[in-house]
């Protein structure tokens, strides 16, 4: 069987090019015992995959010239050889990188169950790596507390756009930050924030000032730059500033760091980092909770899917233009 493949061809200096990776595509091979064959569905693009570009180390090692692009994704069984973790037909999420079919001994993979209320897309998204991150971070780095004033940057994305909805569940009143004025839209009458900024067309310390008159709670910040130093100008007493990530800086070749960081002092508040992977062991019970949520209809999941692994450059390319809304998500079978 042909397998198209994404493979890793130069480390990006700025935003990657069409030649950083080369289409590829290559016999499989046949199975050894023990091993899987998996039909590829959907690939997760995800902005860490900018960083796992990059030669130096971040939390887990680069991806190697000559390689595979790194990427989570769901597939299905269709072969297999011996005795082996899962069977013929079962779903499976896991690390497959950017192609079409994977042969795997099953570590590192778990079965997923996909139903009319939580499509297999969703183990990508809401229930995957990104949903992971929004449940941890916000229910426990930024040990949310009901009535909270929380800003979220990043706001229409996979982790914003569930932080946001999970603070709502619990009480708290939440300002989104994001690109454009459907975006914004989209952020107050389909996921009930409580407002929204545009950061494209107004003034972002402005419209935090305006939302949140008397200071913010929480900043969990998904997009670092002018923004954070934005939202630390804005912080309350005791504030908790969340870092998730910093997509205004991955393709920076010298990173803008905060400059009104003395707010922390002035307010007694902190700002901590995080990496989702630490949580591993507790997905299973975050996912079972924001199934619930799904299921009630209290969390929206909301994919944005394209197609063809032909597509990849232009697809991973709207992780950084914003034209996309929710988890983005490449489907290639
Ligand atoms: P996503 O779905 O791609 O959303 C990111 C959004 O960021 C884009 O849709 C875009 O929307 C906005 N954006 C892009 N460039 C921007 C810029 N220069 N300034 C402001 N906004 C910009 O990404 P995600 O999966 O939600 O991830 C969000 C962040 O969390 C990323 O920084 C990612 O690296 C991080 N993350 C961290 C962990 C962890 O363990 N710490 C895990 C997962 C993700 P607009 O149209 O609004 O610009």
């Amino acid at each position: 069987m042909k397998n198209k493949q994404q493979i890793l061809k130069h480390r990006p200096k700025g935003l990657p090019e069409f030649d950083t990776w080369e289409l590829r595509e290559i016999e499989t091979p046949d199975l050894m015992d023990g091993e899987m064959l998996i039909e590829q569905h959907y690939i997760s693009l995800d902005p860490a995959m900018r960083g796992w570009m990059n030669e130096v180390r971040s939390y887990i090692p680069p991806v190697g010239l000559g390689e595979v692009m790194r990427a989570g994704s769901i597939g299905k069984v269709i072969a297999t050889s011996g005795e082996t973790k899962f069977q013929i037909g079962d779903f499976l999420s896991g690390w497959g990188g950017v192609q079409q079919y994977v042969i795997s001994s099953g570590e590192g993979y778990f079965k997923v169950n996909h139903h009319d209320k939580v499509p297999l897309s969703a183990y990508i998204g809401t229930l995957g790596m990104p949903g992971m991150t929004a449940y941890f971070g916000i229910l426990e780095v930024a040990e949310l507390k009901a009535d909270d004033v929380v800003l979220i940057s990043g706001a229409a994305g996979a982790v914003g756009s569930v932080a946001g909805q999970l603070a709502k569940i619990k009480g708290c009143t939440v300002i989104g930050i994001v690109g454009g004025a459907e975006k914004c839209r989209y952020l107050v009458e389909e996921l009930g924030f409580d407002g929204a900024v545009d950061y494209k067309n107004e003034s972002v310390s402005r419209g935090i000032r305006k939302l949140c008159p008397k200071g913010i709670d929480i900043y969990f910040d998904n997009v670092g730059g002018t923004i954070l130093d934005s939202a630390l100008a804005n912080i309350r007493k005791n504030a908790r500033i969340v870092i998730c990530g910093a997509i205004s800086q991955y393709n920076s070749t010298e990173v803008v760091g905060p400059k009104n960081y003395l707010s922390l002092l002035v307010n007694r508040a902190s700002m901590k980092g995080m990496v989702v992977l630490d949580y591993a062991n507790r997905y299973k019970e975050a996912a079972v909770q924001m199934s619930q949520w799904m299921e009630s209809g209290a969390l929206k999941s909301k994919e944005d899917i394209y197609e063809g692994i032909e597509n990849f450059y232009p697809t991973f390319l709207k992780l950084f233009n914003g034209d996309k809304l929710g988890k983005l998500i490449l489907k290639v079978n």
